[in-house]
């Protein structure tokens, strides 16, 4: 393929910027660190480079997910896969939500419904949801690339830092330490 079929394949697959949804709601007050809110702001606009977005810009692919024999795509990654669902659904049951984790598109819908408002709850659950696809997409590159993988504890040390930032946040601090009882 030319340069410029590239160029020209790559800026159109860049400009499919659909989010999925209203993501102020999703960012507004995320407790999460910025490097967590950024990557999930990616996920909300479908923008991470998933192996099917990169085999439509023309890259040779193996389209296969790390970790089992289905197609790799975002709706897959989060949450269809069962390697990585199962965490997601720990990170909940912390939370102590009741609610088993769907493909990204319609999950995506429940975050951005059970975000909204000022409670407690809503913060954390998008807080959460932030760096649990930070830590996700990670762990995900971390395999596909070949990486070692030192800890496999992704929910706890999710949790941890849930519990680390909620800490320094005065409104939150008494739910957290409820959540830890
Ligand atoms: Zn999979």
């Amino acid at each position: 393929m030319k340069g410029k079929t590239i160029t020209r394949k790559v800026y159109k697959v860049l400009r499919e910027d659909y989010p999925l949804v209203d993501w102020k709601t999703v960012m507004y007050q995320n407790i999460a660190r910025p490097r967590a809110v950024f990557i999930f702001w990616l996920a909300c606009h479908s923008r991470l480079a998933t192996k099917d977005r990169l085999l439509k810009i023309g890259l040779t692919v193996n389209l296969q997910c790390c970790f089992c024999t289905q197609e790799e795509t975002i709706n897959h990654l989060f949450f269809g896969c069962t390697e990585l669902k199962h965490i997601w659904q720990k990170v909940l049951r912390w939370l102590q939500v009741d609610h088993v984790p769907m493909e990204w598109s319609a999950e995506l819908r429940w975050i951005t419904k059970h975000s909204k408002g000022k409670g407690w709850k809503a913060q954390l659950v998008k807080s959460a949801a932030a760096e649990t696809i930070y830590a996700l997409w990670k762990y995900r590159n971390d395999v596909c690339f070949g990486n070692k993988v030192y800890n496999t504890n992704i929910d706890e040390d999710i949790i941890n830092t849930i519990v680390y930032r909620g800490w320094r946040n005065a409104k939150l601090r008494e739910h957290v330490a409820h959540l830890l009882i």
